[in-house]
């Protein structure tokens, strides 16, 4: 059992309602939100690697509680709550399994992939970005860090949510790759709708190939060092690529989890080449 989509978006659109703010305003401050709906938050550290959990006050209300040593920026906190009260909104398996005293630990952003950790990401990412609003912003913007940069401050969400989002919801022809700095191994690929069409390659997973872009030479560098944008070969990524795109490669770390992110664009229409 679990939800569809677009249960999911209407469970966030109904929150929004409740807390009366429009779908084509971002988020304010989350924490008063949460009071203001007549939940409660506490913040300690709970010395293990989950970031939040809930639990019941009296069946309706809740607490959601936070692990601080988790909490590696305010972007990713205001994630993680709104991931809660995804938790808390999703009456049915979520909402349910708390009111009989199961503890659910959250992973929030990504991170896991259990089912209803995926539906609480659902839920947070359309509570804090909907659809319309998050359309009206990258309409004239490529997918690079500065605009990753810039999402990031409009909505309060942390930039691997920006980029997911981005990717989502974009008309460009882009894709985002995921490394673990501390495994060096590609974690997942994912593509845009036009990438999916003219990139038919297998998605990128495990060990990579050194030579590929940028991502040795950052790995090598200190936290905070930048790599310029530079131009690649979509074929320096995947080797059995024929025709090859000129992509914008953008190439940094998140700052936490060890993350490397590389977000490559196509510069030539694919329908050019193709
Ligand atoms: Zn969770």
């Amino acid at each position: 059992m679990s939800y569809k989509d677009l249960e999911l978006i209407s469970a966030a659109k109904n929150l929004r309602e409740e807390a009366g703010i429009n779908l084509m305003s971002p988020i304010g401050d989350i924490t008063q939100l949460v009071f203001d709906l007549g939940h409660d938050l506490v913040e300690n550290d709970f010395g293990d690697d989950f970031s939040a959990t809930c639990m019941t006050i009296n069946g309706i209300k809740f607490t959601i509680a936070l692990n601080t040593s988790q909490m590696w920026n305010e972007n990713f906190r205001r994630f993680t709550v709104a991931h809660e009260l995804g938790h808390i909104s999703l009456v049915q398996h979520h909402a349910e399994m708390i009111r009989n005293g199961g503890l659910l630990k959250s992973k929030a952003e990504f991170q896991s992939n259990s089912v209803i950790e995926r539906e609480a990401d659902k839920f947070a990412i359309n509570f804090l970005a909907p659809v319309g609003l998050f359309k009206k912003e990258i309409e004239n913007l490529e997918l690079t860090y500065s605009s990753l940069s810039n999402l990031g401050n409009i909505f309060g969400i942390s930039l691997l949510s920006c980029a997911f989002r981005f990717v989502e919801l974009t008309d460009l022809c882009c894709s985002l790759i995921i490394f673990d700095g501390s495994t060096q191994k590609i974690k997942y690929e994912i593509r845009s709708g036009l990438m999916k069409q003219y990139n038919k390659h297998p998605y990128l997973q495990g060990w990579y190939a050194p030579e590929q872009g940028s991502v040795t030479r950052l790995l090598a560098k200190p936290l905070g060092y930048d790599i310029n944008d530079q131009i690649v070969e979509l074929n320096e990524y995947y080797q059995n690529m024929r025709v090859s795109i000129r992509c914008n490669e953008s190439v940094f770390k998140l700052g936490y989890n060890n993350t490397v992110m590389v977000l490559l664009s196509a510069l030539d229409d694919p329908e050019d080449l193709i």
